[in-house]
């Protein structure tokens, strides 16, 4: 598949391309699937970091998507990862659904690298959703030590479980329902996450991309953190 005017540029700015291979595909709940792939020798060459993600490319009538999508306990010495697709109606969804071990998938690694806050955080601030639990996951695995409160918006909170994936002391978790678009996810944390802030806090946003906006102006605006304890970016659009 040609990648468009989008891989043109991920390639001008240091891309590099892979092809991934199925190798399982199990249905965990009605609205996530969790593939398994072989990395084409991705692992290798990149390497391994926290809420590592790549950029995968679908394909529909004829034209080429690019969608992030984060790796899940990968492992270099067997090449594989896992991935956790949470099911839309989208070109990346589709193909989920209706993968099967042996088909293949392009790959674009660019955009993924990983500072570790330094000093190291005394306090894990994070707001995220389904799209970002797999990067919640890897980020709390990488600081097990590290008390955590983390704000997750979800459709249905009573069907969202495994986050955080492993039991760790002193991690809290606030499930917020999504209403109106996010705002009141937005309130929530307005609300609430200036009691948790110390000046060694972390603060990680992944959510839609208005409210990873809105709240990222709120932490480094009102709050006044400093671009380096803040981490958001947007994980999906919506529409
Ligand atoms: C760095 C990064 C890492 C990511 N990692 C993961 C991951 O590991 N697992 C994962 O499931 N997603 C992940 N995402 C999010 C994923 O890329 C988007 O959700 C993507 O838009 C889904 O593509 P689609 O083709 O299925 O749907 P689209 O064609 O993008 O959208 C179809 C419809 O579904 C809605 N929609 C899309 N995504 C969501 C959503 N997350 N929640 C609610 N409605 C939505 C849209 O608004 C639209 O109406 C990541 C995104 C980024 C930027």
């Amino acid at each position: 598949m040609r990648h468009g005017w989008q891989g043109v540029t991920l390639k001008l700015l240091g891309g590099r391309d892979f092809t991934f291979t199925v190798r399982s595909n199990e249905l965990v709940s009605e609205h996530l699937r969790r593939l398994r792939f072989g990395d084409g020798g991705m692992l290798g060459v990149t390497g391994v970091h926290p809420t590592m993600w790549v950029r995968l490319w679908f394909e529909r009538a004829g034209r080429p998507h690019q969608r992030g999508y984060t790796l899940v306990d990968p492992d270099p010495e067997t090449g594989t990862f896992d991935m956790e697709f949470t099911l839309h109606s989208g070109p990346a969804g589709d193909w989920a659904r209706g993968a099967r071990p042996g088909d293949t998938i392009h790959a674009t690694v660019q955009g993924t690298a990983f500072t570790p806050p330094d000093p190291p955080p005394a306090r894990l601030l994070v707001v995220g959703d389904p799209a970002s639990r797999p990067a919640i996951n890897s980020l709390l695995e990488s600081m097990p030590s590290t008390p955590a409160r983390i704000w997750f918006e979800s459709p249905d909170p009573a069907r969202e479980r495994g986050i955080p994936r492993h039991g760790a002391p002193d991690r809290e978790v606030v499930h917020v329902p999504r209403r109106d678009g996010g705002a009141h996810l937005v309130r929530t944390v307005r609300s609430e996450l200036p009691g948790h802030l110390c000046p060694a806090s972390y603060v990680w946003i992944a959510c839609d991309t208005v409210t990873t906006r809105t709240l990222a102006a709120f932490v480094r605006k009102e709050l006044g953190v400093p671009g380096e304890r803040l981490h958001a970016l947007g994980y999906w659009r919506a529409t």
